[in-house]
């Protein structure tokens, strides 16, 4: 459900790695993607093992039918037998970032040390061999959903590797060594700027769709979320947890005392400042990713409070009620105003079996506590217990 952890989300994207800076936000990003991305790295990983066994027939050709050339289809297999194994893994964790990182890097890793023995046991076709190490680049930065990072590391070390044992092997004359190394470097060149523009356009795409779901759902003046988001029905998702699990769940309607006055007395802009300031403390004094705080009306502030109970409400609710009333706002350089607020709990208790399965009931509670601390003086917290066909009060 939403919560107010991403109203001031970490949202920078680092260029160099290509992933979030903020390792939260990047693996909310991850999950998000997670269920299209299994998708395509199970058919990638068939795919690719599929070709890698295909192209044993090149090792018979080229070797002759015997020992060496079946040890070759073996070692193949070897690596289609880890590319299923890949998959399977992926099937049995479908929530699993790590293990779908995990299951591309392993194929990758093993598929490329697998081809370097391959290569060297068939120099005769080391043409076509560095064809293939190119193909297979892209193949790991572009095709295979991996971590950029690890793909990057992965294509430029096989890279490398491959450069070296072409070199030990001395077959190759020297332009084609030349020729050799400056294709290998394109093909990293190549595929490292595609990877890395997709990667992050898949990161400024999501911050996008983020910012834009903030400004929809967020009061501009306070930074509480609107109606908006009740509407879609944050209460009644709370409400049903709190009753499939037996938490308690409690509400705080609360309201500034004699906010017209304040506007009347200072001024619209200064009764904003009261307002932004008010917003910014219950957001303050509530848990970062468990509460909610919207504001419900043009003073008036809903607080959702799951796994608490009318005595944590309540001692929240004094908790805040001190810390406005004793605390003004700056509305200008020098000049103080100081309000109060009135606070109306309904609370949920935890295992009980007659909890109200509709929000109505627990706001219309809430609203009547609201009144009667408004009638009891102003500045006061009041607070009820409610089932499904009775209310009793408590304070
Ligand atoms: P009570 O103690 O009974 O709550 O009295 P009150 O004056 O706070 O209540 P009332 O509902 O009479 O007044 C609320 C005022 O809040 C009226 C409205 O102009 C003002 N208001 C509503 N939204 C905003 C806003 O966004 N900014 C400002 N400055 N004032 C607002
Ligand atoms: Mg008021
Ligand atoms: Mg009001």
């Amino acid at each position: 459900m939403p919560h107010h952890d991403l109203s001031h989300p970490r949202l920078e994207i680092d260029r160099q790695r290509a992933e979030f800076a903020d390792a939260a936000v990047e693996d909310r990003f991850n999950r998000h993607h997670l269920p299209e991305r299994s998708a395509q790295l199970k058919v990638s990983l068939l795919f690719c093992a599929a070709f890698y066994v295909a192209f044993g027939a090149t090792d018979v050709a080229t070797l002759g039918p015997g020992p060496t050339a079946w040890a070759m289809i073996a070692l193949r297999v070897l690596v289609a037998l880890v590319a299923a194994g890949g998959c399977v893994a992926i099937l049995r964790r479908p929530e699993s970032v790590r293990v779908a990182v995990l299951a591309a890097s392993a194929v990758e890793v093993v598929g490329m040390a697998v081809f370097m023995v391959l290569c060297w046991y068939q120099p005769a076709a080391t043409a076509w061999n560095v064809m293939s190490q190119a193909l297979i680049l892209m193949a790991i930065y572009i095709n295979i959903p991996n971590r950029f990072v690890y793909a990057a590391w992965i294509a430029a070390g096989s890279s490398v590797v491959f450069c070296a044992m072409l070199m030990t092997q001395g077959f190759l004359k020297m332009d084609d060594m030349v020729a050799l190394v400056l294709l290998l470097i394109l093909g990293n060149a190549l595929g490292f700027i595609g990877a890395r523009r997709f990667h992050l356009a898949q990161r400024e795409e999501f911050r996008s769709a983020i910012l834009l779901q903030q400004l929809a759902d967020r009061d501009p003046l306070t930074g509480c979320y609107n109606r908006r988001v009740l509407q879609k029905g944050l209460l009644d998702a709370e409400l049903a947890r709190a009753r499939r699990y037996g938490n308690a769940l409690s509400v705080i309607l609360c309201d500034i005392d004699h906010f017209k006055q304040i506007n009347d007395t200072h001024g619209h802009a200064a009764g904003d400042h009261v307002l932004h300031e008010f917003g910014g403390l219950l957001l303050a004094m509530t848990r970062e990713t468990v509460d909610s705080v919207v504001r419900y009306g043009g003073e008036e502030f809903l607080m959702v409070l799951p796994e608490t109970d009318l005595e944590g409400a309540r001692t929240l609710a004094e908790r805040i009620r001190h810390a406005f009333g004793s605390t003004g706002s700056a509305v200008e350089l020098g000049r103080f105003v100081t309000a109060t607020a009135s606070f109306g709990i309904a609370s949920v208790p935890a295992l009980d079996p007659d909890a109200p399965d509709t929000p109505s009931v627990l706001l219309e509670a809430a609203d009547e506590q609201l009144y009667a601390a408004k009638r009891g003086g102003r500045n006061c917290v009041r607070g009820v217990s409610v089932t499904s066909d009775r209310a009793w009060s408590i304070a």
